[in-house]
């Protein structure tokens, strides 16, 4: 019996009433800048991935540059980044002017390659940014041998509620950066939180996401010293999250480890179900690791598949599934390719990746029969 096309996005995310009850909230008292919500939404996020410190600001891409900025990354500094995750993870390097070197990945977890990082590090090297890509964790444990005394900063963009040997992403590293895009699994809009356990880190990043102001808005407004304007003494940015979406992200925090044993559950469908394609290459999930399933990101496999990737996705497109390539090679894309005169094939995995990996549809809004139709479509390919 043929099923009926469905419609199934490549991501949804889940709001509703909730939210919207939610987000009346700062509308109606008037404080609609980083205030209470703000702050609740900091602590609940600082509990939930054991961090002292959880500092909210405007997406991950902000939370990237406080990050290298708190670290002091600068003008002839080199930050290590691997060649397949989203640009602004490199990015977030030149906006110190410091010089971006990449590392391949591994391509079986998407994540950076440790030996060849280890190949990377240079006297001048000032930080490195593992990603946590897809939801999985990168193996911080090997990442930090070969580190040694440099900084590490995970770029947790995917991965809230993620872990590594019982402990969650973004208390790994030196500073953790995480994303409320609604392409991740809890959403605020746009939005981003910076974590550490560093006191002094905290601080600086609290003031530099509020232009380099040494008191809060909320202290300042709410204070009994109407005469007192902060100081300044750093330049900083206006990179605050507003309370509305901190009062959005204080709803949906509490349903992150639904969702995500949610995910959980169909990707394990997928695995089942999957296994006997024989040109698809299912994600993998080392032992130890709590995947955040942000995505279901496979491979295919064009030696042994019906069609090259792209025809691949093309035809599931038409029969109503969106899928989307993993991510991109960063030192592919022109602006790169271009300011350091890199070849694709220097970084083969991540090229590999960029080629030939295929997202399909894994998120909260599916239905037990979307679940049943992906499958059943990719295996009349
Ligand atoms: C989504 C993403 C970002 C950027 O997050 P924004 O909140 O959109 O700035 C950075 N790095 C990775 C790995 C991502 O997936």
């Amino acid at each position: 019996m043929p099923t009926a096309k469905r419609n199934i996005p490549i991501s949804l995310p889940v709001t509703g009433e909730e939210e919207w009850q939610a987000v009346k909230q700062p509308l109606m008292t008037g404080w609609l800048t980083s205030g209470p919500f703000v702050r609740e939404f900091e602590q609940l996020f600082a509990t939930r991935h054991q961090v002292k410190h959880a500092i909210a600001v405007s997406n991950c891409t902000t939370a990237l540059h406080l990050a290298v900025d708190a670290l002091n990354v600068n003008e002839g500094d080199e930050v290590i980044v691997p060649a397949f995750t989203w640009v602004s993870t490199a990015n977030c390097a030149l906006y110190q002017r410091a010089k971006v070197v990449f590392a391949d990945i591994d391509i079986n977890t998407f994540n950076i390659d440790v030996d060849d990082v280890k190949r990377k590090i240079t006297p001048k090297t000032k930080a490195i940014i593992a990603v946590h890509l897809f939801g999985l964790c990168a193996d911080m444990g090997a990442l930090k041998k070969v580190a040694g005394n440099i900084p590490i900063i995970e770029d947790a963009a995917c991965a809230a509620g993620a872990g590594y040997f019982d402990k969650p992403a973004g208390s790994l590293g030196d500073i953790g950066c995480f994303s409320f895009h609604p392409r991740k699994s809890v959403t605020t809009g746009e939005g981003g939180m910076v974590t550490t356990n560093n006191d002094l880190l905290a601080d600086k990043i609290s003031m530099l996401r509020n232009h380099g102001a040494s008191i809060s808005e909320e202290q300042r407004h709410h204070g009994a010293q109407p005469y007192i304007l902060p100081d300044f003494n750093m330049m900083g940015y206006n990179y605050r999250m507003t309370d509305l979406q901190g009062a959005v992200g204080v709803v949906q925090l509490k349903k992150l480890d639904k969702f995500i044993g949610e995910r959980q559950k169909w990707a394990d469908y997928y695995f089942r179900e999957l296994a006997s394609v024989s040109w698809l290459k299912l994600p993998q999930v080392t032992e130890g690791y709590k995947h955040g399933w942000q995505s279901f990101v496979t491979v295919v496999n064009e030696k042994v598949s019906p069609a090259p990737r792209n025809e691949i996705m093309k035809r599931l497109q038409d029969a109503g599934i969106s899928t989307r390539p993993g991510t991109h090679a960063v030192h592919m894309l022109n602006f790169y390719k271009n300011l350091y005169g890199i070849k694709a094939d220097d970084f083969p995995n991540a090229k590999h990746a960029n080629d030939f990996s295929m997202a399909i549809p894994l998120h909260n809004r599916m239905t037990d029969e979307d679940y049943e139709y992906v499958v059943t479509t990719i295996k009349s390919l």
